[in-house]
């Protein structure tokens, strides 16, 4: 699903440059939920956009479903990026002025689909997350948990071939951590690959594969018995 051969990437900030990602080799296959670790500036969220098609790397090979993503137009990547990508950020990222559904509908107004289509696929998305009766509110009128779960419905009402979370549980408490985990479990089991940077261990743990970054190279990468969300929430 996800292929990365000897990416490198450094950022320039006057005449010194900052070589962040020095030759990061990855693979995941479908189906994979990998915790990607490491440090705070140990260049995950760099290697995230990278994956997510937000940024390019300077060298190096990424596939992404079988097609080589280099050098392609702003108007192919964005296409490839609606079309195989869903993102969830730590601060969530909603619109504030739109209500719960309209957030989640929103992709799919990019991807040219009907009103009446993207209401009801944004009700059933939030049916799913278990926010149905919160379709109307506001994105101040939920809570942090909440809002993480109507940022899950948006990124996957557009059916996207991989989730990818940067800490999406880092403005959280233990508990919304861990049904928002309990969530993107449910997910993946569903057979969505889910790449999900954290620092948290216990977050990491509920992955089924870490990956350990440290001074812009993986230094470990290993599977690991999934510890189940549903566990630490009633
Ligand atoms: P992490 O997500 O692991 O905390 P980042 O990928 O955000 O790390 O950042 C890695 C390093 O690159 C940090 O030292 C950060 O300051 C630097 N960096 C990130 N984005 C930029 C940018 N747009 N311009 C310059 N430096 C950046
Ligand atoms: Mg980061």
């Amino acid at each position: 699903m996800i292929e990365i051969k000897d990416l490198h990437k450094s950022y320039k900030m006057g005449s010194n440059s900052l070589h962040v990602l020095k030759g990061i080799n990855f693979k995941a296959e479908a189906g994979e939920l990998v915790a990607i670790m490491g440090s705070s500036g140990s260049g995950k969220s760099t290697l995230l956009n990278i994956l997510g098609m937000l940024d390019e790397a300077d060298e190096g090979e990424y596939t992404l479903d079988g097609v080589p993503i280099k050098d392609l137009s702003e108007t192919k990547a964005a296409q490839y990026r609606n079309k195989f990508l869903g993102f969830v950020f730590q601060s969530f990222n909603l619109i504030n002025y739109k209500n719960a559904m309209e957030n989640v509908a929103l992709p799919l107004y990019y991807q040219k689909v009907s009103r009446k289509e993207r209401q009801e696929k944004a009700l059933s998305y939030l049916d799913k997350v278990g926010l149905k009766e919160w379709a109307t509110h506001l994105p101040n009128e939920l809570s942090g948990g909440q809002k993480q779960r109507v940022a899950i419905a948006r990124a996957m009402a557009a059916e996207p071939k991989v989730l990818l979370a940067d800490e999406p549980t880092g403005a959280l408490d233990s508990k919304t951590s861990y049904e928002v985990m309990d969530l993107i479990q449910k997910i993946n089991d569903e057979g969505n690959t889910i790449l999900v940077v954290t620092h948290e261990e216990d977050i990491a743990h509920m992955c089924k594969r870490i990956v350990h970054l440290k001074d812009g190279v993986i230094v470990e990468d290993k599977k690991v018995e999934q510890v189940r969300a549903s566990e630490y929430v009633q």
